[in-house]
């Protein structure tokens, strides 16, 4: 797809969204992954796993040093994770606009955080914030093999210009 390079330019990217362990245990499988489905997203990936306490370093490696960053790592080793890759125009930002803000106390209802969390500790749900973070997350998550390239029937009813 095309760059993003101004701000509300339309432009197709790939996200990684990943279920955290609470999500799991509250049995919210269904109804998170409902929400980025209905909204038009095109999955490309999914599996689930029980990440390493390496990985979920990496992963969290930008917050290395800040005083929730043991918590958050007990917390995304705590048990399996729901790890997907999704396509779509400007998914990174609308992605993050269907979680909500991170702390759930002050994420707006009709949000996934919003709408079902309570606590910045337990919030259910990660996504990446930047095409560089995208793509940098997929690569530890997933191997190539494991992203499908296929074709929606659909995909002309939810993107204009296919
Ligand atoms: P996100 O991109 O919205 O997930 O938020 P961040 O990248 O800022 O933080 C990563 C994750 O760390 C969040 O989703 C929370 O699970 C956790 N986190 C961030 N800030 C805090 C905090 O102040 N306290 C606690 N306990 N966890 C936090
Ligand atoms: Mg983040």
């Amino acid at each position: 797809g095309q760059t993003c390079s101004a701000p509300g330019d339309s432009c197709v990217e790939r996200t990684f969204i990943a279920l955290k362990p609470d999500a799991i245990q509250r049995g919210l499988v269904g109804d998170i992954i409902n929400r980025f489905e209905r909204k038009g997203f095109h999955l490309l990936g999914l599996k689930f796993v029980q990440p390493s306490r390496q990985l979920v370093e990496k992963h969290y490696e930008e917050h290395l040093g800040r005083p929730f960053y043991e918590g958050l790592v007990n917390y995304m080793t705590s048990g399996p994770v729901l790890a997907s890759v999704w396509e779509g125009k400007n998914i990174i930002s609308s992605s993050r606009s269907l979680l909500g803000a991170t702390d759930p106390s002050k994420a707006a209802p009709g949000t996934i955080r919003g709408d079902l969390a309570t606590q910045v500790g337990r919030n259910l749900v990660h996504a990446s914030d930047s095409p560089a973070n995208a793509e940098r997350e997929i690569g530890l998550w997933f191997q190539p093999e494991e992203v499908q390239s296929w074709s929606r029937a659909l995909k002309k009813w939810i993107n204009e210009e296919n």
